[in-house]
């Protein structure tokens, strides 16, 4: 087998079971692994480290499938994919939420794959140049574990191009039956774009979080930025809301959003869609007088890395300041950031600026996180990314 010997020094992030190896790491590589192949690493001292899969052309040179001397083959993958799926089915009814994440990469031990399912059919994302190497193993095992006949590729996602792979969407195994897709999450019904939607179609991460605003929104006028397809707006009108005025800058978001309103039977005339920048509607609304009980604000990823955190800081610190403007005494703000370079902590002290500059008293009550289905593994803290706030302004 390959192997990939460790700088002295440099074994300290494995032994910590951090399943990263990065370039500036390593000292040499025997028997010039193809790309994804899997490689065995070892210490300067010539100890065995741990089992990755090989990336060439990234920085991060190589992903750990393993730290024990164990092969790795379909049956150690299958092992992989049967504990993933055990830890989802504690924590999710699919009788009511029939949309969730299988596979969640690094977090479950499977770095690279990702895989949600909608229905009977499964999204897959590779990502690396290891999961790229195994995908078509990886697609029977799914196919084998799950009893479902039906994989479509959604392997879109920049962060290939870090690993020298093309982007490719298109079925992988099976035929979709339609790219717009209807799914149940916490009982409410919602159509998905597969080919084309965000991600691998819908945001499964704030399913839990979706379910919160709707318990919260009873007579409520609620301002919903960065709508989507109506996630939350779909929520919040379930949830007995007097009001919604969703906000997205897609106006192909906000025909799904209206189609999905419509799908639960939901009061329409309760719900306005607008087209437009949060960012300029937000001061708009602030100089004609409106007010709200409720704003939401979940924009997209400002900062994907720690090196664009000021400018996201001052971008979600815009938004936020005008929304506790526009909120009245006792409104409830539910803020999030999906920013992997703006941890929890830096959030919060942003949000507390931007009371601070509206000129508003506000109090946190509930922390917000990703939800079950996309867990992060104690020793991969990178996994996390999602973080909220659910603030009452005095
Ligand atoms: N809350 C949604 C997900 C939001 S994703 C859900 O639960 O499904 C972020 C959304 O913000 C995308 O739909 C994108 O079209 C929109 N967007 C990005 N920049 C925007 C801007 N400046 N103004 C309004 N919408 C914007």
């Amino acid at each position: 087998m390959p192997a990939l010997t460790l700088k002295p020094g440099r074994e300290k992030s494995l032994l910590r079971r951090h399943p990263w190896i990065f370039s500036g790491a390593v000292q040499h590589v025997e028997n010039r692994p193809a790309s994804g192949q899997t490689v065995d690493v070892i210490s300067a001292s010539g100890d065995f480290l741990a089992r990755a899969s090989y990336s060439p052309t990234s920085q991060i040179r190589a992903r750990t499938w393993t730290f024990e001397e164990e092969p790795v083959d379909r049956e150690f993958f299958r092992r992989r994919i049967r504990s993933a799926f055990d830890t989802r089915y504690s924590w999710i009814d699919p009788h009511v939420t029939a949309a969730y994440r299988l596979i969640y990469a690094e977090s479950d031990g499977i770095p690279g794959l990702i895989v949600d399912r909608y229905g009977d059919v499964l999204v897959l994302q590779s990502l690396t140049a290891g999961s790229e190497f195994w995908k078509e193993a990886l697609a029977d095992l799914l196919l084998e574990e799950t009893g479902l006949s039906t994989i479509y590729e959604r392997s879109d996602a920049d962060v290939r191009e870090l690993e020298g792979l093309e982007p490719r969407v298109g079925p992988l195994r099976g035929v979709l039956p339609s790219f717009i897709f209807p799914i149940t999450e916490n009982g409410l019904k919602f159509n998905v774009n597969l080919q084309s939607g965000h991600k691998t179609g819908f945001y499964l991460d704030q399913h839990t979080n979706r379910l919160r605003v709707r318990e919260l929104s009873k007579d409520k006028d609620i301002l919903d930025g960065f709508c989507y397809t109506g996630g939350f707006t779909v929520n919040a009108l379930a949830g007995g809301a007097k009001s919604v005025l969703s906000i997205d800058s897609s106006a192909e978001a906000l025909a799904l959003a209206k189609e999905n309103i419509e799908l639960n039977n939901l009061p329409v005339e309760r719900a306005t869609l607008l087209e437009g920048d949060v960012f300029q509607l937000l001061r708009r609304f602030r100089d004609e007088g409106r007010s709200f009980d409720m704003i939401i604000l979940d924009p997209p990823k400002f900062a994907p890395t720690a090196a664009q955190a000021e400018r996201a800081a001052r971008g979600y610190k815009d938004i936020n300041l005008f929304a506790f403007k526009l909120l009245r005494p006792g409104g409830t703000l539910v803020t999030f950031s999906c920013s992997g370079g703006i941890d929890a902590g830096l959030f919060q002290k942003i949000v507390a600026g931007a009371a601070l500059d509206a000129g508003v008293e506000a109090q946190i009550v509930e922390h917000l996180f990703q939800a079950a289905d996309h867990p992060v593994a104690l020793q991969f803290p990178e996994a996390a990314y999602l973080k909220g706030l659910i603030c009452i302004r005095k």
